[in-house]
Order: C-alpha cells, then structure tokens, then sequence
C-alpha cells in the first residue's frame, strides 16, 4: 500500500509509515517485542538483526513522523532529552550553539550542566527578535536552537526570518516543535533543517508514555542519526512506538479541538476581571499575533495567565475540578500547573524575570473535554479570588 504522494496531512496522520503486515495482513503494526531477529543463512537476514539498531514497530513510527513534518527520515528515542542529546553530537568540542532564551528547563539543564563539560558553549538570546540571532553569531557558530512557541509565555519566534540568517552561513538551524505540533507548525517547510519533538506531549497525546523523535532533511545529518541512535543506543522502545503510532492517527482530531478549547478558555480569561494577563498567540492582544497566523495552523491548547500574587494563584490551582494539577503537557485530559514551583522551579530567579515569568502565573494545558465544562472550571477556580 503505497499513500498518493498529495495524501494530505489528516491522511497522512493515520497511513503514513505502516503497511498492512506482511505475515498475517494485521493493519495494525505489532508491537515487534524481540531484541534479536533470526538469520536464514550466514550475511543473509530480512533487514533487522539487532533490535538497538532497528525494530519494524519503531520504524513505522519514524516513518509516520518524518512524513507528518515533511522530512527525510525520523529517529525516535526514549525521551525528548535524549533526542535533544542525540541532536547535540552533531557538534564537537569548541563549537557554539544559539538557543531561546526561555527554552524548557530540561534543555537549558542538558546545555549548562552536561554539555558544557564537553566543551560546547551556548548563548541564550531572545530569538523572538531575530536581528538578535544574527547579533550572536559567532564564526564558531555551527547550531540555532530555537522553541516556539515558548513556555509557559507563549513568545514566538518567525522561524523563516531565522531561516534566512542560518542558512546563508550554513548554520544547523534545529526547531523543537513539541508546543505546536506538526498539525499546526511544520517548521521544514519554513526552512529548519531538524526538527525535534518530545512525543510525550501532543504526538502521543494519551499521558501514557515518554519518547522523543527527530526528524532531519540533510543527508549528513540523516546518516549521523541512524549511526548515533545505534550507536549511543537511547532508543525508544517497541510498546512506545507502537502508543505514540496509535496517537497519531487521531493528532489532527484531537488538535482541531485543542486549537477551539485553548481559543474559548483564552477568550473566557482575557475577559475575566480577576485576570491580569493571558498569554495566547491566538489573542488579538498577543504582541506576535500576526507572526502566530502566519507561522502556525491554529493555536493549540497551551496558555498561561496572571492572577497578580502568588496567595492568589495558590487559591486558583486548588480550586479546579476538571483540570488536573499535574506538569507536563499535550494530553486529552486538561492539566493545570505552577510554572515558577513546578516545570520551572530549577530556573534561577533573574532568568525567570527575564522570560517573563511571575510566581502568580498559571499554566494552563486544555484537553479536549466539553468545552463548557472547562471554561464552566476556570470560572469555578477564579470564584475564589476575592
Ligand atoms: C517535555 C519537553 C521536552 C522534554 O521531553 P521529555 O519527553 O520529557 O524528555 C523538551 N522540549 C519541550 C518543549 C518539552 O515540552
């Protein structure tokens, strides 16, 4: 079964990467839980021979991925970390690397206190303004690591304006696309020679498993991939695939409906009186609302907003009913969480000031529940604010 090269993204979601399989005609790919494969004969195998180096499940995981951010080939690891670490030896000692300023905490963690060691250096710019990418360039300068959007302030950051900084110059510009999803954010197309995910969040989309993906166009970065997947071994798993290739056959259904839930919760908020803030590129008001139409298909469900203390954001979090108190992101179910306390709490201080980000700010991540009954809960949780 081979798609119509212009199957379109909804298509592609739910056919891209598997075939019926080809022992028992199954349409869904097995969970190949094996770690080797047997030969028929000496140098003569059926294209797997070690389950690190590859495993049919995870292959048509990698296969739907690349196809659904319109690249050449995917690599899944077991975590985003590991796909960010695995992206990272592309690099060598003494070479420099251009990273958002308020990227998730993990890779800020990975870059400062692992990375460092081996001699990469990395300088932090508010890549929103992309005349301040081009100010940091440094002749060593061989990566751009950019996050759009970002969290938990929702900056974004015109992905092609960065594009035509880095490839002039032959720059390794890297987008970790997890907020946005390819559903709504197809970052090759604008120019981005890898993208990264954490499939724990949107691409699974069912809280129910950890795994990171990278998906590259160039050949030299397609070849060192596949060898240091093999090679450094932090793979994702056959039941991992085999989840995350469940929740993408539904990724556009279940987006559609973030993208509405995140708008009306956003909407319901930035009329609120008891709020000061809401941060939501798919607001008017949002600073980069413009570049957000542009750039992405539909908002998603992530926001955050400002209720002025930290007493009162304490009141807020306890009083939600639907929206569960928990980090992470990207599920059906909605979650609430403290970015300063909880995702962000290893952020120095003067580096959460700087992204913007307050000990009163909530984060929001809106699932696809009624969407009455959410915005039915934030009021509840607002009621308690006097
Ligand atoms: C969660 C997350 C990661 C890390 O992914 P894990 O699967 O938790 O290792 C990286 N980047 C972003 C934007 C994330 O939200």
């Amino acid at each position: 079964m081979q798609l119509p090269p212009d199957a379109r993204f909804d298509t592609i979601c739910i056919h891209a990467g598997q075939a019926p399989d080809p022992s028992t005609g199954a349409i869904i790919t097995p969970i190949y839980q094996t770690s080797t494969y047997v030969q028929d004969g000496l140098g003569r195998h059926k294209g797997h021979e070690y389950a690190r180096t590859s495993n049919p499940t995870r292959a048509a995981l990698e296969g739907n991925l690349a196809a659904l951010e319109g690249g050449s080939a995917g690599y899944a690891f077991a975590s985003g970390m590991a796909a960010i670490d695995a992206i990272l030896s592309l690099l060598e000692q003494g070479d420099h690397v251009i990273v958002t300023d308020n990227t998730y905490g993990g890779t800020y963690r990975l870059f400062e206190r692992v990375l460092r060691r081996y001699g990469l250096r990395f300088t932090y710019v508010d890549t929103s303004d992309s005349s301040a990418v081009a100010a940091a360039i440094e002749p060593a300068t061989k990566m751009v690591f950019l996050e759009t959007p970002t969290n938990p302030v929702m900056r974004l950051t015109d992905i092609a304006a960065v594009a035509a900084i880095t490839r002039p110059r032959g720059v390794t510009l890297v987008v970790d696309n997890t907020f946005a999803s390819p559903c709504l954010q197809r970052p090759l197309t604008l120019g981005a020679d890898i993208v990264v995910h954490s499939t724990t969040k949107y691409l699974n989309g069912h809280s129910d498993s950890v795994g990171g993906i990278v998906v590259c166009t160039r050949p030299e970065h397609v070849e060192w991939m596949k060898f240091v997947q093999n090679a450094a071994g932090a793979i994702m798993g056959p039941f991992d695939a085999w989840l995350v290739l469940r929740g993408t056959k539904t990724l556009a259904v279940r987006m559609e409906r973030h993208n509405t839930n995140g708008l009306a919760v956003a909407r319901f908020l930035a009329a609120h009186p008891k709020v000061r803030a809401v941060h939501y590129p798919g607001l008017e008001q949002h600073p980069q609302h413009a570049l957000a139409e542009r750039q992405m298909r539909g908002f998603g469900g992530m926001l955050a907003f400002d209720v002025d203390t930290l007493e009162r954001a304490k009141v807020v979090l306890e009083r939600f009913r639907v929206f569960a108190l928990a980090e992470s992101l990207g599920g059906v179910e909605s979650l609430v969480c403290h970015p300063a306390s909880m995702t962000h709490a290893s952020v120095p201080i003067e580096r959460r000031v700087q992204i913007g980000l307050t000990e009163s700010m909530v984060r929001l991540s809106v699932g696809i529940e009624d969407v009455n009954d959410l915005v039915a809960d934030v009021a509840h949780a607002l009621d308690g604010l006097s």
